[in-house]
């Protein structure tokens, strides 16, 4: 299931489809048949329907969701955005948020007219307050959170944001469908940039949005005709839009989710020796990971969590100089921005990744350091970081 063989040749692996339109029969007669009815890339390309469905399958495996690729994950929350909605309306969105999905919500949609307010998504409480009723449409919720691996009751939250007529949005990137499945928990969108884990070879940009068939709201119904289906009204602006996802890389997003649950064991056996490691080190004032006890989000971590996933952080002692350093030394982690790749990377989420969020309510602390743990040997990775810390 999500993975069928190609229904217009049998091909085991679905071809990589680089064409741009596709004969007709006639004029306005699409051909019939298996793996028929196209028409122009940008509406539809049969790669691409492959990733789309299997995407679908993984976040939903009873079938309830449709899967639409991007051009990249932005891509992706953008046309959600867009979508569902329109100058006056509210979202709330977490405090830790990816740098990119802050400056997508507090520089493009802020001017456009849509407002936004930050809230811990740890706190359910701060959540339920920062809703404007009437106006808020969106809960985003991103778990674990980029950088500071927060954890978000997905279940709970899906409530606070339902009694108050919003939907619920997970950027499920960190955790991926095989460690965390959002839409059977109740929300009703997730969002990847399939960049990281879905991908997972540090070779393509792409994003995805699966999008419940129940997602749905009165307030949606009469903006440009679409009615009140986010399915609907995504797959419209898809193609209106037209952000998406080319073949190849389609191709080549389908190909790294077929060894998926493989890399996500690796990716979370290899996180957890470090995490052992780094406890243990004088260096080291911090850990963030969600196996942690003393960690806020072990609780709801651990219950909708099959694993806690191949990001760590954490925090030295000596402030942002010493966590420089730290970035610099390492052999193995290399120095990079992006994660969920095959190979282990190491960066400055306040000079980096998170630059964007500078001076914001959102900034992060510059003694913090955020790895993606790769699949490279458990004991080369925490040798690298020993002899980086010093
Ligand atoms: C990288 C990332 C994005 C943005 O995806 P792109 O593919 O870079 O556009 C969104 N959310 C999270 C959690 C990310 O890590």
């Amino acid at each position: 299931m999500g993975s069928e063989a190609d229904p217009a040749t049998g091909a085991v692996v679905t071809p990589i489809y680089q064409t741009s339109t596709y004969a007709q029969d006639g004029v306005g007669g699409l051909r019939q048949g298996l793996g028929q009815g196209y028409e122009y890339s940008r509406s539809g390309n049969p790669t691409r329907t492959a990733l789309e469905d299997c995407l679908a399958a993984l976040e939903a495996p009873d079938g309830s969701a449709r899967g639409f690729a991007f051009a990249s994950g932005l891509a992706a929350e953008d046309a959600v955005l867009r979508s569902l909605l329109r100058p006056g309306d509210h979202l709330v969105i977490p405090d830790d948020a990816y740098g990119g999905t802050y400056r997508l919500v507090a520089r493009v949609a802020e001017p456009w007219g849509v407002r936004h307010t930050p809230a811990s998504l740890v706190d359910v409480d701060a959540v339920r307050a920062a809703i404007e009723p009437g106006k808020t449409r969106l809960v985003w919720v991103e778990t674990p959170t980029n950088p500071l691996l927060s954890v978000a009751d997905i279940a709970a939250l899906a409530d606070v944001a339902h009694e108050a007529g919003a939907l619920l949005v997970v950027d499920n990137t960190f955790a991926t469908p095989y460690l965390q499945q959002p839409l059977s928990l109740g929300a009703d969108i997730v969002v990847h940039s399939t960049t990281k884990y879905c991908g997972g070879h540090s070779d393509v940009v792409g994003g995805a949005a699966i999008v419940s068939e129940r997602a749905s709201a009165p307030w949606m119904a009469g903006i440009a005709g679409l009615g009140d289906n986010a399915a609907e009204r995504i797959g419209f602006n898809q193609n209106s839009m037209g952000a998406v996802a080319g073949p190849f890389d389609a191709w080549l997003v389908q190909r790294g989710l077929k060894t998926l649950a493989v890399r996500m064991e690796r990716h979370c056996d290899n996180a957890e020796k470090i995490v052992e490691m780094l406890r243990q080190h004088p260096k080291v004032t911090r850990v963030l990971y969600p196996s942690l006890d003393d960690h806020p989000g072990h609780k709801a971590a651990t219950e909708q969590m099959r694993r806690y996933g191949g990001m760590v952080s954490f925090q030295v002692a000596g402030g942002k100089e010493a966590a420089l350093e730290v970035c610099r030394k390492t052999g193995v982690f290399t120095l990079a921005e992006s994660l969920g790749g095959v190979e282990s990377l190491i960066e400055h989420p306040g000079q980096m990744t998170h630059a964007s969020v500078a001076g914001s309510a959102l900034e992060v602390p510059d003694d913090l350091i955020r790895v993606s743990v790769g699949l490279e040997d458990a004991a080369d990775l925490v040798a690298d970081l020993e002899q980086a810390l010093g």
